[in-house]
């Protein structure tokens, strides 16, 4: 049978059947095209900050470039742990409760795939991260959505969140702030969330990469509430506070029993982080704040600047919280998200993203990253507004 046509469907089911990501077909288009002022990719428009690109350099330089402990270099898992105990509010043991992964997106990966047995459900909220629900589904769990509304401030609803409750469900999925519409919990939301996991007997999985792209006051990880340690396994990375993105540096800190698990995973499927990548993460946890804060500050005025110029015309936006999105509602323009999107994108070269990648409560809103220049900022609204007389 040598060279003969297989035409067998080699692709397993669960996964033919995930969609691709919404943002991913968009942005195939937007590369199409010239002079496109981008206010779609979520990734910081800084470039590394030196010290850090200092570190890696000499990182190479003393040859550091060997497979480190399956777990991540110690001297970094130490120092996430301190960080962690100032500023999350968390006791970790950097022996047995972290482990360094390849970005959050590998740090998601393994612990939906530790603790998930097929038919469990995870409730999270939408709109979201694209990768939650395909993370869930890849895990052979089942992914159950509690739409936040506007009119919360996109807040997640613990009554929501309990009345969705089955003897299935096992993981309630977190991330505030939020990826797209930058929404925060306040300590009582949190409290309300941890008392509805405690009920029920749930991990709470809380994504808190943008934590540290909080602009109003910070509030201590739901990891830190009583009772909460031993159920929660907090994910955190490098790629946005620190501008970070192309190191694929994240971590997760969590009871030892499932950090232990996800280790068995990942030493099977990756081994270790990059090296280098841990280097200049150790360097960004031990001196990069006064440049994380920098580009914090930064951030938080072009987030002013976006929203009130989103306000003016006419497309109602929330202040948010943290992250580097704006979320503003498009329902008056009659347009759905999609439409919106890709007639701006025609007419004026401003690329956003429609709600709707982001779950399909997103319909009705487009995300809108400020993690580009100010000037940018301006004429992308200028050229929103020139788009909006033509509707
Ligand atoms: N979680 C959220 C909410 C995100 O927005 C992102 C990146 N856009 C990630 C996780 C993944 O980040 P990384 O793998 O670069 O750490």
């Amino acid at each position: 049978m040598n060279g003969s046509k297989s035409s067998r469907n080699w692709v397993a089911g669960h996964i033919a059947s995930l969609p691709k990501s919404g943002i991913r077909d968009f942005f195939e288009l937007v590369n199409t095209m010239d002079d496109v002022i981008s206010l779609g990719i979520g990734e910081p428009d800084f470039a590394t900050p030196w010290g850090i690109r200092e570190a890696t350099i000499h990182a190479l330089n003393r040859g550091f470039t060997s497979y480190t402990s399956n777990l991540g270099h110690l001297e970094l898992r130490k120092a996430i742990c301190r960080f962690a105990a100032e500023d999350f509010g968390t006791k970790y043991c950097p022996e047995t409760q972290c482990i360094i992964t390849v970005g959050v997106s590998e740090a998601l990966d393994l612990v939906m795939r530790a603790v998930l047995n097929e038919g469990d459900e995870v409730l999270y909220h939408e709109p979201c991260y694209v990768s939650y629900a395909p993370s869930i589904a890849m895990a052979c769990a089942v992914p159950v959505p509690v739409v936040t509304q506007a009119s919360e401030d996109f807040a997640l609803n613990a009554e929501e969140v309990e009345s969705r409750i089955t003897p299935r469900t096992k993981m309630l999925l977190l991330n505030f702030p939020n990826n797209p519409t930058g929404a925060g919990l306040t300590p009582a939301d949190k409290q309300a969330l941890a008392d509805v996991a405690c009920r029920h007997d749930l991990l709470v999985v809380s994504d808190e990469i943008y934590e540290e792209l909080t602009y109003g006051e910070r509030s201590p990880s739901i990891a830190s509430l009583p009772g909460m340690a031993e159920r929660t396994v907090l994910l955190n990375g490098f790629s946005k506070a620190y501008a970070m993105t192309g190191y694929r540096i994240g971590y997760a800190c969590g009871p030892a029993m499932v950090i232990d698990a996800m280790m068995k995973i990942h030493q099977y499927s990756m081994l270790c982080a990059s090296s280098i990548g841990q280097a200049a993460a150790l360097e960004a946890i031990l001196n990069g704040g006064a440049a994380r804060d920098e580009m914090r500050i930064e951030y938080g005025q072009r987030r002013n600047v976006i929203v009130r110029r989103l306000n003016e015309l006419g497309l109602p936006c929330f202040m948010p919280k943290g992250a580097f999105y704006a979320f503003p509602d498009i329902t008056a323009t009659g347009l759905s998200s999609h439409e919106f999107a890709t007639r701006l994108l025609q007419s004026q070269k401003v690329a956003v993203v429609p709600g709707t990648a982001f779950g399909a409560c997103g319909e009705g809103y487009i995300r809108c990253a400020y993690a580009t220049a100010l000037p940018e900022i301006e004429e992308a609204m200028h050229r929103i507004g020139l788009f909006l007389k033509t509707l």
